[in-house]
């Protein structure tokens, strides 16, 4: 057993830190207070490379392990606690540029992918509705097939992204049922570019994660060509699943790099902060709790990456179960640290002048629902412990 990152996976790992505090730190407050993260930090990131780790170079990627991703989504965690550009546009972009680069046609490769790895354009996932997001078998949405297109009708709902892909141009990997009398064998996974006629998009006011959107997109007999199916007909969940997957491990990492930062940033307080004598430090109450966070931090991240390592592994029975304890676990830990760190600051921790808070509202993006709920993991889990007896 080895715990060491490869040679490769340092290179990448201190290019992004740095990259990161010189270029993210400085702007997080910025981001959250303005709801926007700048046109030129996209550029930035993809310039070093960041949208397309896991795009084979075919298509201008750099064709990374994942294992790699997941170092970089640690860096950007840290770099930026309310997770806005951990979750979109890198954990989205990476997770889903993958599915579309193994299972897309090569019309639809030739025409997103080094268009998404350069930054020109953006790319989601768009699985939820309004009335189902667990039960993704619940699901309205359906596409028929007429000709070289599809015509689609539903609606998609809590969707990251929405607003910068209408801006910015892209589209979403949506999940539709294309034989629902089939159920989780009907359903599959169109890319739908958010400019065709027949969208109409909402948008919703997020409590975190302020730097990014969420909304969605009603489909009113929208014509998708066909060249847009990933992967087979009425197969789309397992790709759609594939890439949820990767989503999950990546915005665990991110959270527990945010967790990390503001925990640093509690440290750093308490060493200054004088009370009954000493600084807040150096209270034994105090140690004990940082050195049970510390643990917990560590634990939570060693699983992390070792879903990261089964992901590389193409393990595939293996994978579901550990990367549902991954999303299980993670966010939690990450926001129970960060809800201790805040609570270090006593008053000024209630404050919006304290960072912390940023980073505990950004983690609860990730904790309420994104990339599924934690009795959600908790059922895959299970599922995985009770099948083998
Ligand atoms: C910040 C954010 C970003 C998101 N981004 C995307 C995105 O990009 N694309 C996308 O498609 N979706 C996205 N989502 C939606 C997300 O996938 C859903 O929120 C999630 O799947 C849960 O669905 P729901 O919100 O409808 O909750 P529901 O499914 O209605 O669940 C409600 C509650 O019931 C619990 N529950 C459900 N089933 C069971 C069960 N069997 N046993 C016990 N408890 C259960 C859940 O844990 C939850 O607490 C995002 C959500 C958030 C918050």
């Amino acid at each position: 057993m080895d715990f060491s990152f490869s040679e490769e996976e340092k290179l990448f790992r201190d290019v992004a830190k740095e990259f990161c505090r010189k270029n993210i730190v400085p702007r997080v407050v910025e981001i959250d207070r303005k709801g926007k993260i700048p046109g030129n930090l996209f550029r930035e990131m993809a310039r070093q490379g960041f949208f397309g780790l896991n795009v084979s170079p075919d298509y201008g990627g750099l064709g990374t392990s994942f294992t790699t991703t997941v170092i970089v989504a640690e860096e950007i965690g840290y770099a930026d606690i309310s997770l806005s550009i951990a979750v979109f546009p890198f954990l989205v972009e990476n997770a889903f540029a993958y599915i579309i680069d193994n299972y897309g046609l090569k019309e639809l490769k030739e025409e997103v992918l080094s268009s998404i790895v350069k930054g020109d354009s953006l790319l989601g996932i768009a699985s939820t509705e309004p009335h189902c997001g667990s039960d993704v078998a619940a699901m309205n949405s359906r596409a028929r097939k007429e000709g070289r297109y599809y015509t689609v009708k539903g609606e998609k709902a809590y969707v990251t992204g929405v607003a910068e892909v209408k801006d910015q141009g892209g589209g979403f990997l949506t999940l539709l049922y294309t034989a629902p009398e089939r159920r989780y064998k009907g359903m599959s996974l169109l890319y739908i570019p958010l400019n065709l006629t027949g969208i109409e998009v909402t948008l919703y006011k997020e409590i975190g994660k302020r730097g990014s959107s969420l909304g969605g997109f009603r489909m009113n007999n929208v014509k998708v060509p066909d060249r847009y199916l990933i992967g087979r007909e009425g197969l789309g969940l397992y790709p759609a699943l594939e890439g949820i997957s990767r989503a999950r491990v990546l915005m665990s990492i991110a959270a527990i790099g945010a967790a990390k930062r503001c925990l640093e940033l509690a440290m750093d307080y308490a060493k200054q902060r004088m009370v009954f004598g000493k600084p807040v430090i150096s209270h034994q109450g105090v140690q004990f709790e940082l050195a049970d966070d510390c643990t917990r931090l560590e634990a939570a991240r060693l699983l992390t990456y070792k879903a990261a390592w089964l992901i590389d592994k193409k393990d595939k029975h293996k994978i579901p179960s550990a990367v549902a304890m991954v999303k299980l676990m993670a966010p939690h830990v990450a926001y129970e640290v960060i809800n201790h760190a805040l609570l270090w600051f006593g008053a000024y921790g209630y404050t919006e002048e304290c960072p912390v808070e940023i980073g505990l509202r950004g983690v609860l993006s990730i904790l309420t629902g994104a990339g599924g709920t934690s009795n959600v993991m908790r059922l895959a889990i299970s599922k995985k412990l009770l099948t083998k007896f």
